[in-house]
Order: structure tokens, then sequence, then C-alpha cells
């Protein structure tokens, strides 16, 4: 990491055209570390833009900074969006590594002349556009927690709990920065919960940072229809299978009509299967747009990351993961159920 971010920080010290770009459906760690890194480089006098391959959730709109967002599927942005990707002296791609992840701005972002920087921390085979600089570490709890590592180790301050005048860090990349580490660490209960992850929210919150807001505008800001389709899914769509310790749940598109539901609105719901005792995995099929879109949790050290790469054309995590489809909802439904028994001796194996 050294040997690169000097590099970096000789690059950065002149004026650099940035594009920051992130996966499709942005969660709170791809916006926020996205976010949190464009506000570091705008105040360094670079001009940064951040784009997104599709929209993103409501919940995450009051993120300081999203009103400046761009996104490439609105069609009359992608000119605009093509024109900076091709005159970007620095393209940055955070929280993830798999081109597909782009969606149609994949081939743009790979085929762009600018220097490519990667800032991830999925598990992906797939190293894209051979980045000039990378950073990435399956080990990290969030790619906002790479993005605070970065900043202090560019501003001179490597992370230390007692030098809390250090911090570079004011109060909108904090909060940035605060939703992609917390969303990611399922609010600080998941295994990737390490020390240095309290130690640098400790440094955010030192900036002025308010964390129960955050958490309120992130968790407690729901539309009443996301919370009735909720409902609706937990009392009416959740199965339970006990041979192989696992829950499932499936959404129609009509369903989705039928809640008013919105990109965003089903984020979560999947967590919910792992509530149930002795669940070890969840997942949740969803048809929208013309294919089915399927999320995987897990618990222990069951890899759904696994079978969503070797049957879902995805990937993600080792406990947390997603995939796709292009079958019906019941074929994929069908194709899951019968991969189960390769699998059934290890999840049977979670302790
Ligand atoms: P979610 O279920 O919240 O959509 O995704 C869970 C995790 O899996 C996230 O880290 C996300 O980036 C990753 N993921 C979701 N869908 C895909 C996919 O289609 N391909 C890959 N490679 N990763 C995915
Ligand atoms: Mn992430």
């Amino acid at each position: 990491m050294n040997q690169s971010t000097e590099a970096l920080r000789a690059l950065l010290s002149s004026p650099q055209k940035v594009v920051i770009t992130m996966h499709r459906d942005p969660d709170a760690d791809a916006m926020g570390s996205s976010l949190g890194w464009a506000s570091y480089l705008l105040r360094r006098g670079h001009d940064v833009t951040v784009i997104s391959p599709t929209d993103y959730a409501q919940n995450l709109r009051w993120l300081p900074g999203a009103d400046s967002v761009l996104v490439y599927e609105d069609a009359p942005m992608k000119k605009h969006c093509k024109q900076l990707i091709q005159e970007a002296t620095l393209i940055c791609c955070l929280d993830f590594s798999a081109l597909s992840r782009l969606k149609d701005l994949g081939k743009l972002v790979q085929e762009a002349p600018g220097i490519k920087m990667l800032v991830d921390h999925h598990l992906e085979p797939e190293l894209f556009a051979d980045p000039d600089f990378m950073f990435w570490d399956t080990q990290a709890a969030a790619t906002a927690q790479l993005v605070y590592d970065l900043i202090k180790i560019l501003d001179g301050s490597a992370p230390d709990a007692a030098a809390p005048d250090a911090a570079p860090f004011d109060v909108p990349m904090s909060e940035c920065l605060y939703a992609g580490i917390m969303t990611d660490t399922g609010s600080f209960r998941h295994g990737n919960t390490t020390p240095e992850v309290h130690l640098a929210v400790a440094d955010l919150m030192r900036s002025g940072l308010d964390i129960s807001r955050v958490h309120r505008l992130i968790f407690d800001n729901s539309p009443l229809s996301r919370l009735q389709l909720l409902g609706h899914v937990l009392s009416e769509k959740l199965h339970v299978l006990p041979e192989y310790r696992t829950a499932y749940m499936t959404l129609t598109a009509d369903e989705l009509i039928q809640y008013q539901s919105s990109i965003g609105d089903t984020d979560g719901i999947v967590n919910y299967g792992l509530q149930v005792e002795d669940v070890v995995m969840s997942a949740l099929f969803i048809e929208r747009k013309g294919e089915i879109k399927i999320s995987f949790r897990s618990a222990g050290d069951f890899s759904v990351r696994d079978l969503a790469f070797t049957y879902f054309s995805g990937g993600g995590h080792r406990n947390a993961s997603g995939g796709r489809t292009q079958l019906t909802l019941a074929e994929t439904i069908e194709q899951f159920l019968s991969i189960l028994p390769e699998y059934q001796l290890r999840l049977q194996a979670v302790q």
C-alpha cells in the first residue's frame, strides 16, 4: 500500500480531473465511500464528478454531495458522463472489482485513457482495467474504511486514536464514511468489525459526527409502504427448510408494484431470514427489470459468495453476496433448491 500511496500523493499534488464511480444499485458503502473520497479531493482543489451506473435508494439521498451525483442510466446524462469519463485524468472505482458491476458503464471505463484507481474489499476474481493504483483488502470491513485509511495516510497521519487533532475529516465527510462502515458491518455486529473499525469511527466522531442522525436517516427513514412490504414478505413469503438450515423469500414484479416499491426498498429484507432459529443461510429472490435479482446472507463460515459465484453469475463477500439469473422466478427457485443437497453438509456443520 505504501509504494502506491507515495505515487498517488505525487499524482494528487497537481489538479486532476477525477471521475469516481461505484457498483450498480449502490448501497451506503458504495455511495458513502465515493462521496467521502470526492469530498476529500474537492477540498484539495481537484475537479471531481461522481457517477453512479444506476439510480440509488431514497434513504441515501441525504448524504452530503449526493445531489451532485450523475446517474448514467438517465438518458439525458449519458453523453455528458461519456465525455467526463473520456476526459478524466483519474478514474476511481470504489466498492467493486468485477467490471459487470458497472453495467453499461463498464466498457467506457475500461477503454478510457485516464489513470485508474481501484478501492475495494470484495472477493472477486476479475481484476479489470489493469488499475494503476490498487487499494484492495478483502479483510477490510468496508470500502469506506479503506478510504478512511487512505486519507489518513495521504495526510501523513496514520490511523491513531491518540492523535485526535490530526484528523483531516469534516462532518460531511465523516457522515459519508460512517454510513458505509456502519452499514457494511451490520451496525458493528458482523465478524468484520475489527478494533480498527471502532478506532476509525472514534476518529470520525471527534470531527463532530452525530452517529444517531446517520442511523436515523439510513434506517428510520422508510416510506410506510416499505414496512408493509416487509410485513407481507415475512408473513406470506418466508419459507424455511430446516434440513438445509436455509430460509428463502420471493418477491414478484406484481408485489413490487402493489407495495409501490422503489429502488432500495427491498434492501435488508434478506437479513430477516437469518433471525429464524438454526437458520444459517437466507436468500431473497426478486423479479425485477426482466431478470431475477438474488441476495444471499449467511452465518459463520458458510460462504454464500461461492454459491453466488458458481451458480448465479454473482459474487460479494463470504456472508453477504448477490447474483442474478435470466430465468423465471419459478425456474430460479427450482435451481436454488436443486443445488442445496450439494451444500447440505457444509450448512449443517456451521457452528
Ligand atoms: P446485496 O444482496 O445487498 O445486493 O449484495 C450483497 C453483496 O454482494 C454486496 O457486497 C454486493 O456488492 C455483492 N453483489 C450483489 N450482487 C452482485 C452481483 O451480481 N455480482 C457480484 N460480483 N457481486 C454482487
Ligand atoms: Mn462495501
